[in-house]
């Protein structure tokens, strides 16, 4: 096998942050310093005014903008264009969500029934087992275990057992136990296990997105200076929502600079 130079090598097929992925948020509003952040404070309405947009905040205050780029989950959007167009709103409620939960397990290495020597497994339907997937964490990002213990993260719900996603706490986490211990022989007492819940978060495309999506954009032709974007739309990884949010940005500038010119 010939060993390329470092700089020929190609990419890993796992990449993160490596103190998280909080890193990309808070690098992003340190370098952003012409931009004004209001974290926590949530759009509550959003009417057309005479020159653009007024937007209603959750604090009382309203902002009148030229454009707005809307990157909140497809029904909040809805609920914004509402009042506007409720055609699209309509169109954007048809964006179907899903619940999912992830469960981050943790054991100490020593006495720890299995090798872990891959990234992890994902569990077809036909096994009728109650996870989805799990990644071996510890194999696939070591420097977020400490080195003495082992770490997996388990998947559960979605879109064909979403029910299970929406259990409590307790019941995600001793139904995880109990598949871990069928598929992997996990028996030990695990010295970390959190559970998090991600209550209709996860958009889940259907059959004809593409022509949904297409009809979103045509009817936002008539509402010039409100543009959509994020996981809704054309792709649901972060490098997806990235570039979608590249191109939403693109056409509030060209919008705004026709605007100016005319
Ligand atoms: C468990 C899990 C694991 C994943 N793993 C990966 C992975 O390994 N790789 C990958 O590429 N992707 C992964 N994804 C997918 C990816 O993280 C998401 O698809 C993506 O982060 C969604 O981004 P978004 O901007 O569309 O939505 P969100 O990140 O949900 O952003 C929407 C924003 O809108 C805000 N908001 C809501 N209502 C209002 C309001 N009224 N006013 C103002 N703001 C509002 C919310 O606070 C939120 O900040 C994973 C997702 C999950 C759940």
């Amino acid at each position: 096998q010939v060993k390329l130079p470092k700089d020929k090598q190609p990419f890993s097929l796992f990449m993160t942050l490596k103190n998280g992925l909080d890193e990309m948020v808070e690098t992003l509003v340190e370098k952003a310093t012409n931009i004004t952040f209001r974290a926590g404070t949530k759009v509550m309405d959003l009417s057309r005014a005479e020159e653009g947009w007024r937007l209603t905040l959750n604090d009382g205050s309203f902002i009148n903008a030229d454009a707005v780029i809307s990157a909140t989950p497809a029904k909040i959007s809805a609920h914004l264009i509402e009042q506007t167009s409720p055609k699209v709103a309509s169109l954007l409620n048809r964006i179907r969500y899903v619940s999912t939960a992830t469960v981050s397990i943790a054991y100490k290495k020593e006495g720890f029934p299995h090798s872990l020597d891959g990234f992890g497994f994902v569990v077809p339907k036909k096994e009728g087992k109650r996870i989805l997937a799990c990644t071996w964490t510890s194999s696939k990002f070591p420097e977020r275990v400490p080195e003495k213990h082992v770490m997996l993260r388990c998947f559960v719900g979605g879109a064909m057992r979403e029910e299970l996603a929406e259990l409590d706490e307790g019941a995600i986490a001793t139904m995880v136990r109990e598949e871990l211990l069928g598929l992997m022989g996990i028996d030990c007492e695990p010295v970390f296990l959190k559970v998090f819940k991600y209550k209709k978060s996860n958009v889940q495309y259907q059959v004809g997105h593409a022509s949904l999506i297409k009809s979103i954009r045509e009817e936002l032709q008539s509402f010039p200076g409100f543009f959509v974007t994020g996981s809704a739309y054309t792709g649901i990884g972060i490098p997806d929502c990235i570039r979608d949010g590249m191109n939403a940005a693109k056409e509030a500038i060209e919008f705004l600079a026709n605007k100016t010119n005319t």
